[in-house]
């Protein structure tokens, strides 16, 4: 990874502060059924699954697929989120791209797979992309206070009850796991990424970082361009787009849209944060063109109370009622 200077923790006190009693990204605690319809686990498998090579593993809670010979996803079916982290292995070391929900054990799974040396880097902070970079011995994120101070948060056992309980969730917990205690313990990032970073994993593999935000104020994308492979986390996934929460905003997901479909040449396939880890990147410009649609007050939607959710070929955009404007 490129050396940054480090100005890191002197504010990290003042930022703990700050996000004190923010509304949560993904507050599953009073989810519409438009959000999460019922029995949303009959979409499993996904159709691209049969298409991917499945690599064993000892662990039942995740799925391993193979993308490149050097690229595999590691997939969390089983809970509503859907969440897939990525291990990116190059001659030298390895990068965990998002650390999924934290239910299993994705360090055991991790040495299953590599022995090469891991770090973890996050598309950005919702809490099922972090879940278990407590399990790791470095965590990079993105340069943005919003980032530095979810990491240090952690994410308490109250707050994640709704998502491994009830329809949250259609198969066992790991035996590991006690529902009643289970958190997302603090982490301090030991890096921070800037726009247009380069991050060297060895035998010419490199991830660029892209800073798109909008989806959340710290998120990025990573492009590998040996691979032509865009890793999105939440910025795209083939599922209802979370444009509605607090921590979105509007103008800058469509910009951070933009900014991806500007780069179009550089990549082939997606691997997105949830649901199916290979998507054609035509995609991206259907996406900039559906936020257009929506603004433009076309498009079909459901709405229950203020939120809206747009239906599209591929993905869907859940939006606010008050975001939407020329
Ligand atoms: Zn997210």
């Amino acid at each position: 990874m490129k050396k940054r200077p480090g100005i890191l923790l002197l504010f990290l006190g003042l930022i703990l502060v700050a996000c004190q009693g923010e509304k949560s990204a993904q507050d599953t605690s009073q989810r519409s059924e438009i959000i999460q319809p019922q029995k949303w686990w009959e979409n499993i498998p996904r159709p691209v699954y049969s298409s991917l090579e499945k690599i064993k593993v000892s662990q039942d809670w995740y799925e391993v697929y193979k993308l490149t010979t050097d690229t595999l996803a590691i997939y969390e079916p089983y809970q509503f989120e859907e969440a897939i982290s990525y291990l990116v292995l190059g001659k030298d070391r390895g990068i965990l791209v998002d650390t999924g929900t934290g239910i299993g054990n994705l360090r055991e799974l991790v040495t299953e797979l590599t022995a090469l040396p891991i770090s973890v880097v996050n598309t950005h902070t919702h809490w099922d992309h972090i879940g278990a970079n407590h399990q790791f011995d470095t965590t990079v994120c993105f340069n943005h206070p919003e980032c530095i101070g979810k990491l240090l948060e952690g994410v308490g056992n109250e707050r994640l009850q709704p998502s491994i309980t009830g329809d949250s969730i259609w198969k066992p917990l790991p035996a590991e796991l006690d529902p009643s205690s289970w958190e997302i313990p603090s982490v301090k990032p030991t890096k921070l990424l800037e726009d247009g970073d380069i991050i060297d994993l060895g035998g010419e593999r490199t991830l660029e970082v892209i800073y798109t935000p909008g989806h959340s104020p710290g998120s990025i994308c990573l492009l590998d361009k040996k691979n032509r492979l865009l890793f999105t986390g939440d910025t795209f996934f083939p599922g209802p787009l979370y444009a509605y929460p607090e921590d979105v905003d509007i103008d800058e997901y469509r910009a951070s849209i933009d900014r991806l479909k500007g780069r179009i040449e550089e990549y082939d396939y997606l691997c997105s944060g949830h649901n199916d880890p290979w998507v054609k990147r035509e995609v991206i410009p259907r996406v900039a063109r559906a936020f257009q649609i929506i603004m433009a007050g076309e498009g079909d939607f459901k709405q229950d109370g203020d939120l809206r959710r747009y239906y599209f070929d591929g993905f869907d955009i859940l939006i606010r009622t008050d975001m939407i404007k020329e």
